[in-house]
Formats: C-alpha cells, sequence, structure tokens
C-alpha cells in the first residue's frame, strides 16, 4: 500500500468518532453562547481571493496561507481566519445593516504552522465579533461572551491575560516611530523578544527617556487590574493618549467584573498580539495546565476601512475549539455528551426481522437510538458483541413473545433481564 494512503498530509488529522464528538460538542455550545448573546451566523466560504486574505492579516499569517490557482486562473487562499471575510460582508453586503452588528461564524480554518502540540494545520474556530461601536461597553460584552463560553463548557481554573496595545503604540507613536516599526516591534514582543524589540525601538529613533518608559513597562503585570493599571498610568503620565489608552481599558474591565465575569484578569502592560490590525484592548486565554492560548481577541477599528467599508469600529474575541478540547482533557473534565442509551434489537430468526425494524423505528421516534442487528449473528453472539461496542440495553424478539406483543429487554450494563409490554419498552430502557 502507497504510504499517502495510510496517512494523512503533515499537520492534518483524522478525528475519530470520540474525538469528533467532543469538538462537536464545544462547537455546539460555540452556537449556543452565540445566541444567548445575540450573535447571528455568517457562513462565508473557505477559499477566499488571496488579495482579500492577504490585505488584512499580518506578515506572520500571510507566510502561512495555503495558496493556490483555481482552474480559472485566480490567485486563491484557504482562510487563515474568519476575520478577514467578515470584514468584507461588513464592507460590502451588510454596509447598511443597523449598527450594533453582532456576527458570529465556526468552521476551520488552514495555516501552514509547524505542527505540535495543540498547533495543527488545519483547525477549528468560533468567531465571535461585535461592529459598530467603539465604547468600552462593547469590549466589556466581548469578555463577559468569553467567560461564559469557558463556563458553559465547564472549563477550570483559567484566567485572561489582558492588556491595551494603545499604551504601547502612543508611545511609539509620539517617539516619532512609523507604523510598519511599530508593527514589528509588537510582533518581537508577542514573541516574548523584549530585548530585541527595545533594540529596534532605539534604532527606530526612540529617545533615552522613551526607552527607559518602555522598558519599565514590559515589566510591570499582575493580577490585581486595579492596582496594575494605576502602576501603568503613573508611568505614562506624560504620554496623553497612552494615558487615554489605560484609562479605557480600567473602564472595561470595571464592567466586566460587574457582568459577574469570573475569569481572573492578568494584566500585563507589555502584551502584544502578533496581528497587526489591534487597536485597543487585546486579551487572551489560558488555563493553568498548558502555555497555550486557547482564544484571543481585541479591538481592530481600522480594519474595516482596509475594505473600503469607512469608519466602523469593532471588537471581537475567537476561541480554538480544538485547544479548549485539549484544555478540558488536561483538566479531566468528562462531557457530558448528550444520550448514554443504546439499543440494540435481536430478531432471533429471519422470520421477525420486519418486526425488528418496527421496534427501531418505535424507539427512534421516542429519541431512542436504535439499531437492528445487521450481521445476521445468532443472540448469544449478537450479544457479546453488542456488549464491546458500549450498547447499553438489547431488545430480543421471540416468535412467543412478539404473539403476545412482549419482547424480553436486556440491560447489558446490569447483566439483567427482563420480559416486558411492547407499550412500556420505551419506559423500560433506563
Ligand atoms: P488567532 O486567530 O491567531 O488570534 O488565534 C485564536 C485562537 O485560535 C488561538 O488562541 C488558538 O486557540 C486557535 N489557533 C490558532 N492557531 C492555531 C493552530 N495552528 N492550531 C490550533 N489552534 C489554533
Amino acid at each position: 500500500m502507497p504510504s499517502a494512503f495510510r496517512r494523512t498530509v503533515r499537520g492534518m488529522r483524522d478525528l475519530l468518532p470520540d474525538e469528533a464528538e467532543k469538538l462537536r460538542y464545544i462547537e455546539m455550545k460555540t452556537r449556543q453562547v452565540a445566541r444567548l448573546h445575540g450573535y447571528r451566523e455568517v457562513i462565508t466560504p473557505v477559499v477566499e481571493h488571496y488579495e482579500l486574505l492577504a490585505a488584512k492579516v499580518g506578515e506572520e499569517n500571510r507566510k502561512r496561507m495555503y495558496v493556490f490557482k483555481d482552474f480559472g486562473g485566480r490567485m486563491v487562499a484557504l482562510r487563515p481566519e474568519f476575520t478577514a471575510s467578515v470584514a468584507r460582508l461588513v464592507a460590502t453586503k451588510m454596509r447598511s445593516f443597523p449598527k450594533p452588528l453582532r456576527l458570529f461564524s465556526v468552521g476551520s480554518l488552514y495555516r501552514y504552522d509547524e505542527p505540535q502540540f495543540g498547533r495543527y494545520r488545519e483547525f477549528w474556530q468560533a468567531n465571535y465579533e461585535l461592529f459598530g461601536s467603539k465604547m468600552p461597553e462593547a469590549d466589556a460584552e466581548i469578555l463577559e461572551l468569553t467567560d461564559n463560553l469557558m463556563k458553559e463548557i465547564g472549563l477550570r481554573n483559567y484566567f485572561f491575560k489582558i492588556g491595551h496595545v494603545g499604551v504601547l503604540r502612543n508611545i511609539l507613536s509620539r517617539e516619532g516611530v512609523a507604523e510598519n516599526q511599530q508593527n514589528s516591534i509588537m510582533q518581537l514582543l508577542d514573541k516574548k523578544q523584549q530585548d530585541d524589540a527595545l533594540n529596534l525601538a532605539k534604532n527606530s529613533g526612540v529617545s533615552q527617556t522613551g526607552l527607559n518608559t518602555l522598558r519599565n513597562l514590559l515589566e510591570i503585570r499582575g493580577n490585581d487590574p486595579n492596582k496594575v493599571i494605576q502602576r501603568i498610568a503613573e508611568r505614562v503620565k506624560n504620554y496623553s493618549e497612552a494615558k487615554e489608552a489605560i484609562e479605557n481599558l480600567s473602564e472595561i474591565i470595571r464592567l466586566a467584573e460587574a457582568s459577574g465575569t469570573d475569569a481572573k484578569l492578568v494584566l500585563d502592560a507589555g502584551f502584544a498580539r502578533g496581528l497587526e490590525y489591534y487597536t485597543g484592548m487585546i486579551f487572551e486565554i489560558y488555563v493553568p495546565q498548558m502555555d497555550i492560548a486557547l482564544g484571543g481577541g481585541g479591538r481592530y477599528d481600522r480594519l474595516i476601512e482596509v475594505f473600503g467599508g469607512g469608519s466602523i469600529p469593532a471588537v471581537g474575541v475567537a476561541p480554538g475549539i480544538d485547544r479548549l478540547a485539549l484544555a478540558l482533557e488536561q483538566q479531566g473534565t468528562v462531557l457530558h455528551l448528550g444520550e448514554k442509551r443504546k439499543v440494540l434489537v435481536i430478531p432471533v430468526n429471519r422470520e421477525l426481522l420486519g418486526e425488528a425494524f418496527r421496534v427501531s423505528s418505535l424507539l427512534k421516534k421516542h429519541g431512542l437510538p436504535a439499531e437492528v442487528e445487521v450481521m445476521g449473528r445468532s443472540v448469544s453472539k449478537a450479544l457479546s458483541e453488542a456488549d464491546k461496542r458500549g450498547i447499553s440495553h438489547a431488545v430480543i424478539l421471540g416468535p412467543r413473545e412478539v404473539k403476545e406483543g412482549k419482547v424480553v429487554l436486556r440491560h447489558l450494563n446490569k447483566r439483567r433481564q427482563e420480559t416486558v409490554d411492547l407499550s412500556k419498552l420505551t419506559e423500560s430502557i433506563t
């Protein structure tokens, strides 16, 4: 057998039933949370114009796109994120939709990342975006929604790392650093290469006072948001726009706390996210068991302009579904994936097959997963195989019982059986 028949392409995964079920369960929760918070789903294509995606994603993701020419000679790419597609909609077909506009997407994304723990080339993400509001209450809503999703799926001890790009960016702007240089500095910070980031700032013309302020800021972090905000505010008191940024963050946190958000907040003044388009609050979700982010988000007020859609502010979050599944596994959480009962209907001879189909159809009508024995096995063989497959109940149809309107119900997990009236069958399957 050629090896291509045996293995998936590097970075791609087959999700077997147990894994697929977990993923879809989390996906179902992301939809539930979207509905509760008033986010309506949009479904956009996996394949988009390369130009659209390249215009928006940062340099890092541009290099990681799956790009190809289709048979019509168009340069296209597999989406590495949802935001570009959703921004295309908001700038065009949904331009005149009333604001605030709350949109939700969920599905697979593709990035040519180096495969490792929690990092795949095809992965699943949910994406929530609120368009049209600049106000801190919109940011707070995104934090609250994210917190609700984490609670809803049963994640424990999670915390949000939170910051505001306005603090560093405003200092760099005041120091005369051009935007593309700022992007490179933010990317170095995202990779935790602080010395390189400071060196680049220095080479970009940042004054000694500016460098000292930046160096001091990069050290400020802690899990008492009010204290950390105070410390940052003291450091940036000579930079008025940076001061505004920290006041904005303070208000967002106050409102998120008022909403009952349980997440511990770890405020970090040197926190930067790789993507270039963030303009305000940024955050990522973590659990102590893993050092990779389970989701991330923030505010990006200038993105829609890139697509010619005028000035529409936006704030959003993208939880990674695969990583949430990994985190739950690391925490030993057992998911309640719904119906545990599964019934196998076994006729003792082929004459009773029609009756077996009638009984299994009746069970399914009552919402019970049921199947007819399809392997032509004897009753005893069918029972022992059913046990291996996690079937919880077997219904055995014999000519005498059927004539009397009865069946034999075997509780496989309890190792006992009883004869019950067909009319009482569904209520007896417990
Ligand atoms: P981003 O779109 O880069 O802001 O990422 C948001 C979230 O998507 C991350 O926090 C991860 O949970 C998830 N994610 C991003 N890249 C990958 C990947 N290569 N594999 C699995 N999950 C990913």
